[in-house]
């Protein structure tokens, strides 16, 4: 006899909801619980996840086991090529080791349900009862409406019921305990799935031994490492946050995103942390706590809208209006700004810095997700499996949030008409020119805070070219003129 826990992406022991109740039914009926996790490499390719997320969630496989090991729980782990056996696979492992009960946190993505569904049904077939959580938002998707009772579509009358839902359901802020000692003489009965080792990443989804190390001393893994970065920001940086946090150059967020997204960190611990730091407001009191606050609270905001209209993970705009808009598909410009050679500087600045440290700041991706689609006007869905194929964070609600909202064709985006103009987003939040001397090495000798932005029209131009930076590769104010007709004339056009 046993009970199963089956982890995804919720890679930790604290303040896990399906993880504390499996083993409570466990200790409960004083029998062994097993923990299981698959990796598929066809789910890997299918959802574009990129190599460092890969290796990030096996390096985080490895302090998992190692602490449920502490606590004489086994983690068992296997490849399964296809994905369509995962639910299969389970089944038969839940068999094999008498397991009575099987627990898991839901995951929202279409694909995702789909499985979920499937296993419910061979689960009943075999008599396991199978029991699906709701861990990853602090706000269970469906539990917020408008008054009209419908799902919101606008962030900041949801964030406002989103507030006052917390101070109304402070249950939802528990922290759930950690499993203790495994019950039922697991070590006797599962000795050999103490000794399953963590699986290779499919050789599609490798890095090299350089890429590995870096990001390992970049992103360390395991929970503990994730409760002190979020410790130490909470310490230093979280109290400037309101008035710091588009500021690209140095650290000014958090850098939490790689752990929240594999579920190493629970957003309930987060803001919990944050909202006692503010003396027990969510909002108000320190505005650096309570505009974090609000940014994770973004995280639940794109799920919410995943679990309501999931037809957006079928490569949809959330919006129908645009859904006619003209793109261009040029794989020149495309690769352009994918290599960091646009000739605008802070685009290129940080497409460069994804590539070296697969993160991205927030005012980054919304200056280089509004420079492909409307600067360039290639399909914003281009730019969106670009990030997911690059970003150690790669989250589908939040990426796909993120660029609705640049290319102004998702939920609540900025209009489409407002087009971020590069040169002055760059000397706004990098006023300086340090981002932009860090990642593109061929301007650093510019040091004029001026012409960095724009060397090529404000007098670095020779410069610029000795070092071999390319000429901006299309004119703004002709690019911003094309976006708006381009809209325009597809909004007319589906109507
Ligand atoms: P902080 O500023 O410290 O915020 C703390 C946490 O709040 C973040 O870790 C994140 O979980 C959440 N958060 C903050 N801002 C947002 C936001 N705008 N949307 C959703 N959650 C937010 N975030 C991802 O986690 N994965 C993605 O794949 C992703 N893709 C994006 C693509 C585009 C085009 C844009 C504009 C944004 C995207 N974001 C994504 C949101 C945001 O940029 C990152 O969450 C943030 O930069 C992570 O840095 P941080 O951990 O230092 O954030």
């Amino acid at each position: 006899n046993a009970v199963v826990h089956w982890f995804k992406s919720d890679l930790r022991l604290k303040d896990n909801r399906a993880l504390t109740l499996a083993y409570e039914t466990a200790k409960k009926h004083d029998i062994p619980l097993v923990c299981l996790y698959i990796q598929s490499p066809q789910d890997w390719t299918a959802h574009l996840t990129s190599p460092a997320r890969v290796d990030f969630t096996l390096r985080n496989l490895e302090v998992l086991k190692q602490k449920l090991a502490q606590l004489d729980i086994p983690l068992y782990m296997e490849t399964q090529e296809k994905r369509r056996n995962v639910p299969t696979r389970i089944v038969e492992l839940c068999e094999q080791w008498g397991a009575s009960n099987l627990f898991a946190n839901i995951e929202y993505e279409v694909d995702e349900l789909r499985r979920e569904a499937k296993l419910v049904k061979l689960c009943s077939d075999k008599g396991i009862a199978f029991e699906a959580v709701h861990d990853s938002c602090v706000v269970v998707p469906g539990a917020l409406e408008s008054q009209q009772g419908k799902q919101y579509a606008v962030y900041t009358p949801w964030y406002r019921s989103w507030i006052t839902y917390l101070h109304e359901h402070s249950r939802n802020l528990l922290i759930v305990d950690e499993p203790g000692k495994n019950t039922g003489n697991a070590r006797s009965h599962f000795k050999d799935l103490f000794d399953s080792p963590v699986p290779d990443a499919p050789q599609n989804k490798r890095l090299g031994n350089k890429e590995k190390q870096r990001f390992k001393e970049m992103y360390p893994e395991g929970e503990d490492e994730a409760i002190k970065r979020l410790d130490k920001f909470m310490e230093t940086k979280v109290k400037d946050y309101d008035k710091m946090r588009s500021m690209v150059s140095g650290q000014t967020t958090s850098i939490l995103s790689p752990y929240f997204a594999a579920g190493i960190l629970s957003a309930r611990v987060s803001i919990s942390k944050a909202k006692d730091a503010n003396g027990g407001y969510l909002d108000g009191k320190n505005a650096g706590l309570a505009t974090w606050i609000s940014e994770v609270a973004w995280r639940d905001f794109y799920k919410h809208v995943l679990v309501h209209w999931p037809f957006i993970c079928m490569n949809k705009c959330f919006k129908p209006e645009f859904t006619n808009v003209e793109w261009e598909y040029d794989e020149e410009l495309f690769n352009r700004w994918t290599e960091g050679k646009t000739g605008f500087p802070i685009v290129d600045a940080a497409m460069r810095h994804l590539k070296h440290e697969a993160w991205m700041h927030n005012r980054n991706r919304m200056i280089v997700s509004s420079f492909l689609s409307k600067d360039l006007m290639i399909d914003w869905r281009r730019g969106e499996r670009y990030f997911m194929e690059n970003l150690i964070d790669g989250d589908f609600a939040s990426n796909h949030g993120g660029w609705g909202f640049g290319s102004s064709t998702g939920v609540d985006p900025q209009p489409y008409f407002r087009i971020f103009n590069p040169l002055l987003q760059s000397e706004k939040f990098d006023p300086n020119g340090d981002f932009i001397r860090k990642w593109v090495p061929e301007l650093q000798e510019i040091k004029d805070k001026k012409s960095i932005h724009d060397p090529y029209g404000r007098g670095a131009g020779a410069a610029a070219q000795k070092a071999g930076y390319p000429r901006p590769i299309v004119n703004h104010s002709e690019s911003r003129d094309r976006a708006l007709q381009r809209y325009k004339e597809g909004i007319a056009s589906g109507k």
